[in-house]
């Protein structure tokens, strides 16, 4: 059985090997305990890079994508950024400590529930949880720096493109839902869209309204 300093010290290894290279993206994962955001049966895979099981049928993400993800938003300590497809709160978390306030949207309400109740237990007070459906943004708060979405759409929906910054950045995987679907970078300049593959993923889809479930 290995002990906890050394499951932690391969996590780090994994993410290195998979390209995240960026120290504070890096630091910051090694700061948000994964097993805080997984369900105890699997607490023993926390650190694995695979995906998990959440309630409503969802997934946290692999790690190894989460760290791709954040290190491609370029993140800076003063921006607003938007994420879509709160689920367990894990990716959240980690935008959390190199963003000034993280807005996470999510359609279930158990898992707003879940993820805000774990965002106080760990004492992260910039991020904002809000139950509603991500596919139209968050009006009453863009612009916003950088958009994160988490769920896979067939194209980037035109309302959050909408919402982003001139100069600002969106990490979003499109393509068909059970699928293999390409995570692709989108920087919004002042006459258009620069478009980046960066590589291909698997994501539960982009489901359009809200469910309220009983607890
Ligand atoms: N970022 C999460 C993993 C996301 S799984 C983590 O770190 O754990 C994708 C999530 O997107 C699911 O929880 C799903 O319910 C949510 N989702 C799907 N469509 C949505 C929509 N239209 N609006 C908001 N959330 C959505």
């Amino acid at each position: 059985m290995k002990n906890n300093a050394n499951l932690k010290m391969q996590f780090l290894f994994l993410l290195r090997k998979a390209g995240i290279v960026d120290s504070q993206v890096l630091s910051a994962m090694e700061r948000i305990d994964r097993k805080e955001f997984v369900k105890s049966i699997f607490s023993e895979k926390a650190y694995d890079d695979t995906p998990l099981p959440i309630a409503c049928g969802q997934t946290i993400s692999q790690p190894s994508i989460v760290g791709i993800m954040t290190q491609a938003l370029k993140l800076n300590s003063r921006d607003k950024v938007l994420e879509i497809g709160t689920g367990s709160g894990y990716q959240a978390a980690i935008l959390s400590l190199l963003a000034r306030r993280v807005y996470t949207v999510e359609r279930h309400s158990l898992l707003v529930n879940n993820a805000t109740k774990t965002f106080q237990k760990l004492d992260l007070s910039n991020i904002i949880p809000i139950l509603a459906d991500g596919g139209h943004g968050l009006p009453q708060q863009a612009p916003f720096d950088k958009i994160i979405v988490t769920a896979a759409s067939e194209d980037p929906p035109a309302s959050l493109l909408s919402q982003l910054k001139i100069g600002g950045i969106m990490i979003i995987p499109v393509g068909q839902s059970d699928h293999i679907q390409n995570l692709i970078k989108i920087v919004k300049k002042s006459d258009g869209y620069d478009y980046q593959d960066i590589q291909t993923v698997r994501f539960v889809p982009l489901v359009a309204g809200t469910e309220k479930e009983q607890y």
